[in-house]
């Protein structure tokens, strides 16, 4: 797909959340946009994010393929493509080389820009882990490849079972939500909120990015200790995904959960500066 037309249909579908008011309002319809937004959030910080770019737990190939499925529909475009540029994220994180830092390059290239900057597209080489451990799955190369038939076949399933309502309320709406909510933990989460750890970087703790991206918001947290499950480090840090996770686990669908290490909540408790590089999940 050409860059120039899918940065078209990225703004048609931000413009598209606006059908919303089109519809006359039900409750029914806040719980399709409920649902839309927070189980495709899910299948976005399990797959994309926990499993292909932090390798925070193992799973069984069924359940990682139902998952990437829902992330892909998230129309974030591909789970290879998303994870192998969120690894040069931590690698660079808010120095020279990370894709989005909003203390280098502004609020809104690190919002929106570099997601539609071309030169981003289609560039991993083949010597980027995720690319070379997970591009083996021909399942998931076949959604970073097709990376826009999940959005597309909800959005027509939507609009074939409910009309308009179904399509503004169960895809235009979240779509565009949920790309916030992703965007926002690159840049609010980087600006604004709490840091019980001294990273080298900027990342913040912020519960509210919590809520709506599903645990993603204690990015202080996650920059932190990057490999583990789990980015509420204490029962009270909302992390529905890590939930989900060990739900999965408890059923046999997931294990090799990473935990969180001793040394890291005794630092939090101490609130000791930590002069140590970030420690890295591969
Ligand atoms: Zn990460
Ligand atoms: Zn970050």
């Amino acid at each position: 797909m050409a860059a120039a037309f899918a940065i078209a249909v990225f703004w048609l579908v931000q413009a598209s959340a606006v059908t919303v008011l089109l519809v006359p309002f039900e409750w029914s319809y806040a719980g399709l946009w409920a649902g839309s937004h927070f189980l495709r959030a899910l299948g976005l910080t399990i797959i994309f994010h926990r499993y292909l770019a932090h390798r925070a737990f193992q799973l069984s190939r069924g359940a990682r393929f139902f998952w990437a499925l829902l992330g892909t529909a998230a129309m974030q475009k591909g789970p290879l493509w998303w994870a192998g540029n969120h690894l040069d994220h931590h690698k660079y994180a808010d120095r020279d080389g990370d894709p989005h830092s909003p203390a280098l390059s502004g609020f809104y290239y690190a919002h929106i820009g570099w997601f539609l900057n071309d030169s981003k597209w289609n560039s991993l080489p083949d010597t980027n882990p995720v690319i070379r451990d997970f591009g083996r799955a021909p399942e998931l190369r076949f959604l970073d490849q097709y990376f826009w038939l999940p959005p597309l076949a909800l959005a027509v399933g939507l609009y074939a079972g409910g009309g308009l309502a179904w399509l503004a309320w169960g895809f235009c709406l979240p779509t565009v939500t949920l790309a916030h909510v992703t965007f926002a933990i690159n840049t609010v989460n980087h600006l604004w909120g709490t840091r019980r750890f001294n990273t080298i970087d900027e990342s913040r703790n912020d519960a509210f990015t919590a809520f709506f991206a599903v645990g993603e918001g204690w990015h202080n947290n996650h920059h932190r200790y990057q490999r583990a499950a789990r980015n509420g480090f204490y029962w009270w840090e909302f992390d529905p995904t890590f939930w989900v996770v060990r739900a999965m686990a408890a059923v046999g669908l997931a294990w090799d959960l990473q935990s969180v290490p001793d040394r890291v909540y005794q630092e939090a408790e101490t609130r000791a500066p930590s002069s140590a590089a970030p420690e890295v999940g591969l």
